[in-house]
């Protein structure tokens, strides 16, 4: 069925002024008559429903019509045939923050069909939102962008470096003030990093607060819980607690179970989140389709006893061994780089925990910590978490990431999970890509093929989509992405970037 493997630029009644011009619209805004139309694509609505062949024509940023279509006279036609035309993907975990100046065309973004980048999650966000919103409005990117209001950023507006306790009553209230003038300024909603240094030490009653804040405005909570390992059913309490008082819709981040204690416990884990969802609970999720997550080192250590021995010991046994840990970046000592802790200790005749402890004083001393990759979580709840129908793809990963889902995430659902292992149809797996991110942002024009929605697109090929990033190599792009279109343009075509830098900044 999906033999074709490239596309055709058919130009109808008016061959020389496309063939000449036919990206020419990508740096300026097509006139309002500019159409493009794609014939004999699969149509992957974005709903679920099964694909069905069809023609979809672009007019004025947005999507014109959608059916039975027939070339207009002089209008670009991009031949389709063995193709897939589904939304564009919308990553609503992204970490590009620090991309966007120097990458605007953010290469390994739009090749995995990215169309829409949500920065600042893990409560970790620019500030001013009102001044960042400005900036990507000045110097757009390829794709579109939004963004969170940080829990820690706003907590350190408060309480400067005096964060390592409870806040005030008092505070609470200026931090839930500052969510409020956050979402005024266009924020989509409060994200938080409860296992991170700043959200750590933040209580239940102080994220009600600031949630109820960005409930008021529609916001959404996005929230990496306080704990993903021995502790995360704990830590799943809390989050539907604070959903339930704040009466907020919740994306709980990367769901997953990462220490020997609780891996294989996804349908115990999947039983509490239903049970909240019967009671009216808004709640969905975002999974990356990789076995190994990445953070900072001290991030294993749940009592932050970073230098007691047995706290290490037991958090080096918890991921499965000091082989399950690799160093991606340390500064002050970069020859530590692409090692393993069990290597790191051998090599240095010290045990993994002493290791561990050194490269903790050693980071401490530089004001910096590792950055680590850690191999802690089990296919098969991976596996149950995504065929959950309230769980959508997200990377976790962004420009610049160490990490193979900077540049993997989403070629490797349509590839491993739905070709290779069946996990997934492929409607269900874009649906997960792109309307249920845009329900859960309460977007109603993108995420979606349909007339007057706008013209963020996809089209790849089914039978060839793959990642090819490695922990070795996290930036190696991936193949059968043919396509990607931003509010109209064609931002990536012939496996690289077009130059064009259509993307909005985005707002509620
Ligand atoms: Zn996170």
């Amino acid at each position: 069925m999906f033999t074709r493997r490239h596309l055709v630029l058919l130009v109808v009644l008016s061959p020389s002024l496309a063939i000449l011009a036919p990206l020419n619209f990508h740096s300026s805004p097509s006139p309002a008559d500019a159409t493009i139309l794609i014939i004999n694509a699969q149509l992957a609505d974005g709903t679920g429903a099964p694909l069905r062949e069809g023609a979809l024509r672009i007019r004025n940023h947005r999507i014109a019509s959608i059916g039975k279509l027939s070339p207009a006279p002089g209008e670009q036609v991009l031949d389709a045939h063995g193709l897939v035309l589904a939304p564009g993907f919308i990553d609503i975990h992204n970490h590009s923050i620090d991309g966007f100046d120097t990458d605007p065309l953010a290469e390994t973004q739009i090749a995995q069909g990215i169309t829409t980048a949500i920065q600042g999650p893990d409560g970790d966000s620019p500030w001013p939102i009102k001044n960042w919103i400005e900036q990507r409005r000045k110097h757009p990117a390829a794709l579109n962008v939004a963004v969170f209001a940080g829990h820690a950023t706003i907590r350190e507006q408060v309480m400067g470096k005096d964060f390592k306790r409870l806040a005030t009553p008092q505070e609470i209230e200026k931090m839930a003030q500052l969510t409020w003038q956050a979402m005024n300024e266009g924020a989509i909603g409060l994200s938080s990093g409860l296992e991170y240094e700043v959200g750590s030490y933040s209580n239940t009653a102080e994220l009600v607060a600031m949630a109820r804040s960005a409930a008021e405005h529609g916001g959404l909570y996005s929230t990496h819980i306080r704990d993903e390992a021995d502790k995360a059913f704990d830590a799943l309490v809390e989050e539907i607690e604070i959903a339930e008082q704040a009466h907020i819709p919740v994306d709980h981040s990367h769901i997953k179970l990462g220490t020997i204690a609780v891996q294989g416990k996804a349908p115990e884990y999947i039983r509490v989140i239903e049970e909240a969802r019967n009671r009216g609970v808004d709640f969905l999720a975002d999974c990356y389709p990789y076995d190994a997550w990445h953070s900072n080192l001290k991030v294993i250590v749940p009592d932050k006893q970073y230098e007691n021995p047995k706290s290490v010991a037991k958090a080096i046994a918890d991921l499965g061994g000091p082989d399950h840990l690799i160093i991606t970046e340390f500064k002050p000592n970069t020859s530590y780089v692409g090692h393993t802790l069990a290597e790191l200790a051998k090599s240095n005749k010290l045990s993994p925990v002493e290791m561990f402890i050194r490269i903790v004083r050693e980071g401490d001393a530089a004001n910096t910590e590792a950055q680590v990759i850690g191999h802690s979580m089990i296919e098969s709840d991976i596996k149950a978490f995504y065929q959950q129908p309230w769980v959508m793809v997200a990377s976790d990963g962004g420009i610049g990431s160490a990490h193979p889902r900077g540049a993997g995430t989403f070629p490797r659902v349509l590839g491993r999970f739905v070709r290779e292992k069946h996990w997934l149809t492929l409607p269900e797996a874009i649906r997960k890509m792109t309307s249920l991110p845009a329900q859960r942002l309460n977007w109603k024009d993108r995420g979606i093929l349909r007339e007057g929605a706008y013209a963020d697109l996809v089209l790849f090929d089914p039978t060839t989509i793959l990642d090819h990033s490695t922990f070795a190599k996290p930036q190696e792009l991936p193949v059968g992405i043919e396509k990607v279109f931003v509010n109209g343009i064609l931002v990536w075509s012939v496996n690289k970037p077009t130059g064009a830098t259509p993307g909005q900044a985005l707002t509620r």
